[in-house]
C-alpha cells in the first residue's frame, strides 16, 4: 500500500478539546504531515473562528472534521487505537514508545483504519477513554516540564506517522534551486583544470619546478563543490578574461 493511503487511514481524535485554537492547530499539523481525517469528541466550541485562524490552510480538515458525542462514536469502524498521555497511569492500556507505536499503528492501518487519541488541555483523557485504546504512548519530554500544548503533541505524532510511513524518505518539495544548471561532465572539468594550470602559469602564480601541493589542493577544493556547467563556463570566462589582459590571447 502506498504511503499516502496508509496516512488517509489515520484518524486523529481529540477527546473534549476546550481551546478552538487548539483545534485549528491539530488541522494545520495533521495536513502538514498528510493526514487529514480530524474527529472530535464534544468540543466546547467549534466551529469557532479561532480554529479557523490557527489552521491557516488547512480549513479543508476543519469542515470535514466529524463532531462526535461520544469517544466509542469517534473509533467506530478503526481496528486499533493508540492513547496519547502526558503522564503514565495504572489503570492505562500497555505502554508503547512512539516508534514503537507508529509501527503498530502503520501495520494495522495496511488492514483497516486506526486512530490516534487525544486528551483534554487540562484534565488529559479520563479512564474511561484511556481504556477504549489499545496502547498508551508518552512522548518522551523534559520530565521536568513534560506536558505538550495539545496541537504539538500531534504535531509529534503525525510527524512520526509520515517518517515511518515513507520509511524515513518523505518526499521533499522540489529541490531545484533557481540557478541550477546541469552538472559538469569530467572532460569539462579537466578542460578547466587545463585552463587555470596555463594561467597559473602564465602569470607567474604556479611554478612546475616547485609544484608544491597546489594542484591536488585545487582539485580537492573545486571536486568537494560538484561544479555545473555554468560555473565551468563562469570560471572559464574569468581566465579568458585574464589571458587577454596578460596578452596571452584566451
Ligand atoms: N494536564 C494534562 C495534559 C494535557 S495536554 C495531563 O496531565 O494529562 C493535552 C493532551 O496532549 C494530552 O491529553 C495528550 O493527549 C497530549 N500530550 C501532551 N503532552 C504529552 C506527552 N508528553 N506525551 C503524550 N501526549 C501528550
Amino acid at each position: 500500500m502506498k504511503p499516502a493511503d496508509l496516512l488517509d487511514r489515520v484518524r486523529v481524535v481529540l477527546c473534549r478539546p476546550s481551546h478552538p485554537g487548539n483545534i485549528g492547530a491539530a488541522a494545520r499539523a495533521m495536513k502538514n504531515m498528510g493526514i487529514a481525517r480530524l474527529a472530535l469528541v464534544t468540543p466546547l466550541r467549534f466551529p469557532d473562528a479561532e480554529a479557523d485562524a490557527r489552521a491557516a490552510g488547512a480549513d479543508d480538515v476543519l469542515a470535514a472534521a466529524r463532531v462526535c458525542g461520544n469517544l466509542d462514536e469517534a473509533l467506530a469502524g478503526s481496528t486499533l487505537a493508540v492513547a496519547l498521555s502526558a503522564r503514565p497511569r495504572d489503570l492505562g492500556p500497555q505502554p508503547r514508545s512512539v516508534r514503537e507505536a507508529v509501527g503498530e499503528l502503520l501495520a494495522a492501518a495496511a488492514q483497516g483504519e486506526v486512530a490516534l487519541v487525544f486528551g483534554n488541555e487540562t484534565t488529559g483523557l479520563s479512564n474511561d477513554e484511556l481504556q477504549r485504546c489499545h496502547a498508551a504512548v508518552t512522548i518522551p519530554s523534559n520530565p521536568e516540564f513534560s506536558s505538550l500544548n495539545l496541537g504539538a503533541a500531534v504535531q509529534v505524532l503525525c510527524y512520526e506517522l509520515r517518517m515511518g510511513a515513507y520509511a524515513g524518505v518523505p518526499p521533499a518539495a522540489d529541490p531545484a534551486t533557481p540557478f541550477a544548471s546541469p552538472p559538469a561532465t569530467h572532460d569539462e572539468i579537466e578542460g578547466f583544470y587545463a585552463h587555470l594550470e596555463a594561467v597559473m602559469t602564465e602569470t607567474g602564480f604556479y611554478n612546475h619546478a616547485q609544484p608544491g601541493r597546489l594542484l591536488p589542493k585545487l582539485r580537492r577544493l573545486f571536486g568537494r563543490s560538484r561544479l555545473e556547467k555554468d560555473e565551468i563556463n563562469i570560471l572559464r570566462g574569468i581566465l579568458a578574461a585574464t589571458r587577454q589582459k596578460t596578452g596571452h590571447g584566451r
